[in-house]
This record gives structure tokens, sequence and C-alpha cells, in this order.
């Protein structure tokens, strides 16, 4: 059993709904429960001239393995209707596996840590409602030090 942190965004057709229907289908993942959610976070988009985006940080406890989990989600995203145009082109789900327990995967499919969460206030911040105040990264970074260096600019707790 691992515990795994899922991001979830959403910047198209009813975000905040998006995002329910996606912890929905997270807690009904086999070998898998739902242990927590964050509250939700409207952020700016990263890409100019796109709606602000909803996020949220959900902790899984699962048996699936690391690609079984990324299949998952990706089937998620699809059910959601998630279409993939342009890269960082607005979405009805974007669902990203942040940590996978204490592991480090580097494989051209599956990045964990996912690679830019340290710029990420709309990562950080839901995260940190989610763990203790001293978590280390499985790479060892503190998420206390990320926090420091990651100011809460455009992110707003709804
Ligand atoms: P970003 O990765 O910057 O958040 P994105 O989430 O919009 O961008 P996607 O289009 O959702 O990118 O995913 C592109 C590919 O990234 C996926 O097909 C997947 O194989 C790969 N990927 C690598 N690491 C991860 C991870 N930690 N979580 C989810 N997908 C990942
Ligand atoms: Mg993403
Ligand atoms: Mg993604």
């Amino acid at each position: 059993m691992e515990r795994v942190y899922i991001g979830l965004g959403s910047n198209l057709d009813e975000p905040q709904e998006q995002l329910r229907s996606a912890i929905d289908a997270l807690r009904e993942l086999p070998d898998t429960s739902l242990a927590a959610a964050s509250a939700f976070y409207s952020s700016e988009s990263l890409s100019p001239g796109q709606p602000r985006y909803t996020n949220a940080v959900a902790a899984l406890d699962t048996r699936l393995a690391p690609l079984d989990l990324l299949d998952s989600l990706q089937a998620i995203e699809a059910a959601q209707g998630r279409e993939r145009k342009e890269r960082w082109g607005p979405r009805t789900l974007d669902l990203d596996i942040l940590l996978y327990g204490d592991h480090l995967i580097d494989i051209p499919r599956l990045k964990v840590p996912h690679y830019h969460m340290q710029a990420r206030p709309f990562v950080l911040y839901p995260l940190a409602e989610l763990v203790p105040a001293d978590f280390l990264l499985a790479d060892q970074r503190s998420l206390a030090q990320l926090l420091a260096d990651c100011p809460f600019v455009g992110l707003e707790r709804l």
C-alpha cells in the first residue's frame, strides 16, 4: 500500500463540478481508498488568455502500481472529456501524480515527484493541507522550504 498525492486541475465546463466528479471517480478506483482531499483553490492560468483554474490535491492509499495508476487517471480524464490538442491548453480535467510513496520515478511516461510542483502554488498549498508541517518529499526536499520559496500569489482558497 502506498500513499499517493494527486494534483487535480480544471478550467473548462464547470471546473468545481469537474473536480467533484473526479474525486468521486478516485474514490471508486480498484485497490484504492481516498484518504483526504484538500479545499478547492482558484488560480491564474500559467498560459495567458485562459480561464482561471480550479485546483485541489487528493491523498490516496493504493495498491495500484505507478503506471496502472497513471492509466486509471488518464481514463478518468478521458471520461470527463479531456482533449489533448495543445500542450498546456485549457482542459476539463488534469490529474497528475505528484508523489507516489517514497518512490523516485523517471521514465518518459512518468516523472515523480511531479517535475514542476515546486513552482506551482496551486499544488504546494493544497498539498500542505494534507501532510504534517515537517513533510519531506521522496527526494528529501522539505515542503516547508518549497512553500517558503513559492509565494501564495495568484491563488485564492475557495
Ligand atoms: P504538466 O505536466 O506541466 O502539468 P499537463 O499535466 O497538462 O502538463 P498532460 O497533457 O496531462 O500534461 O500529460 C502529458 C504527459 O505527461 C502524460 O501523457 C504522462 O505520460 C506524462 N507524465 C509524466 N509525469 C507525470 C506525472 N507525474 N503525472 C501525470 N502525467 C505525467
Ligand atoms: Mg498538469
Ligand atoms: Mg497532466
